[in-house]
């Protein structure tokens, strides 16, 4: 039997195989109907497209650059066996508008809010990158705007807290459960019920009910389409693996998307492995979790043996979910993509790496993908291209990254130098893999 192609998903109904799905109260499913066929037309209508593409070339800033990072290479190579040590490229995000790419998903559905003449619009976020990504949307096309955020979150990013505000947004501050995103979303949930007439909700991430994962995944696409034809046009073929972070899985979607049908790219995603493998110490849900229900849809889900959602934890406001995209269970179960996680002290030397020898601060979520990196290019050979997803800047992370450096628990851990060894063995396969 052939395999239908793993690129054409969802159905109608929003699956990816079994999963994503719509498991939501009846008051939302005539939005998210109007949703879905508003999106039918606007995907079908060229100058939908049209917009979109001027938007994301005068504003955005698209397309962003694929750089060949020779610092990065070069440690790599420094711990690799002879002719190891593949070249780093990075997908440049970091210098989309509001520096990261959750702008190229907020353009578009706010064009599509537009479209459906709804004068507001919500959206959670964690790191406040997605909510500083909507109130700017909201600002350009003069809607009205509403941000949830966790309280833990908004002191952890305060910097984007008055982003949102000087944009004109209004951020509730949300102090139930952990106070991060998945509280969040909840209260944005909420308010959606209350006020579909009026509202759209600008979704983040590649997750909830249909239509949101595909419409999210085809927002971000732009990525993975521009990475292809950079490597096409630089290397004249394709990279041997593309490596990005998943939080939600929106930046994942976005660059994998591209490359899903060419089986000979290795595709990675890493998750927040946070202080181990311990429930409640991570928030990784493909390597730890199960599949089951949240936010509207199917996928894998950490989760205790009654199916309360798990607590979860990350040094990166972004990755700080218990849930994940389903086209990504989806992946996972197909043996498409590889999923491990970067602990937070991984992520938090390679950021520090990056930084001196690239001069590029990332994102913390970022710097999970660059560990990873580090330890792939490593160990393939030197005529490999490796490319990675740098999903943001880390301007917003500078505080709680120089916080975590001085902090006793990191300490607890031998400190290695910034341009010491990668602290993961080429001869100690990770936990998870
Ligand atoms: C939000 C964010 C992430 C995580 O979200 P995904 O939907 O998994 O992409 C990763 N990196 C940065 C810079 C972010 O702002």
């Amino acid at each position: 039997m052939p395999a239908a192609p793993l690129s054409n998903v969802p159905d109608a109904a929003g699956r990816f195989g079994p999963f994503g799905g719509r498991y939501v109260p009846e008051t939302l499913v005539a939005a998210l109907d109007q949703l879905a066929s508003e999106y039918q037309r606007a995907a079908n209508d060229p100058h939908f497209h049209a917009e979109l593409d001027h938007l994301l070339k005068s504003f955005v800033g698209r397309p962003t650059p694929l750089y060949r990072a020779e610092g990065l290479t070069r440690l790599a190579r420094q711990h690799a066996p002879p002719n190891h040590g593949a070249t780093i490229w990075l997908k440049r995000e970091d210098l989309a508008h509001t520096g990261a790419h959750k702008i190229n998903n907020t353009m578009g559905q706010a064009l599509l809010a537009r479209r459906m003449a709804k004068k507001r619009v919500i959206a959670e976020t964690g790191a406040g990158q997605h909510g500083v990504a909507t109130a700017t949307a909201a600002a350009h096309f003069g809607l009205e705007c509403d941000i949830y955020m966790g309280a833990e979150d908004a002191r952890r990013q305060r910097l984007n807290v008055v982003r949102m505000k000087l944009l004109g947004a209004r951020v509730i501050e949300v102090h139930s459960g952990l106070r991060t995103l998945k509280d969040a979303t909840n209260e944005a949930m909420r308010d959606w019920m209350a006020s579909v007439e009026s509202t759209h909700y600008i979704l983040g991430s590649v997750v909830g009910p249909h239509p949101f994962p595909r419409i999210v995944r085809d927002f971000q696409a732009v990525i993975g389409r521009e990475a292809r034809g950079q490597c096409m046009d630089t290397l004249g073929s394709l990279p041997e693996c593309v490596v990005a972070c998943v939080g939600g899985g929106s930046n994942a979607a976005g660059i994998f998307h591209a490359f899903i049908e060419d089986s000979e790219v290795t595709l990675v995603g890493v998750e927040a492995g946070g202080r181990g493998a311990e429930p409640g110490e991570h928030a990784a849900p493909l390597t730890y979790g199960s599949p089951g229900i949240l936010h509207g849809s199917l996928s894998y889900v950490l989760q205790d043996h009654n199916g309360q959602t798990a607590d979860v934890h990350s040094c990166s406001a972004g990755l700080d979910y218990p849930g994940v995209g389903p086209e990504h269970a989806y992946w996972k179960d197909a043996g498409r993509v590889r999923y491990t996680t970067a602990t937070d002290e991984q992520a938090l030397h390679a950021f520090q790496q990056c930084c001196k020898v690239e001069g590029i601060i990332p994102a913390l979520e970022t710097a999970h993908a660059i560990s990873e990196a580090l330890s792939v290019a490593a160990a393939a050979p030197r005529e490999h291209n490796i490319v990675v997803c740098l999903s943001g800047r880390g301007d917003k992370d500078v505080d709680e990254a120089a916080r975590l450096i001085a902090t006793t628990a990191m300490n607890d851990a031998p400190r290695l130098p910034v341009d010491s060894p990668i602290p993961r063995g080429l001869d100690h396969p990770r936990q998870s893999e």
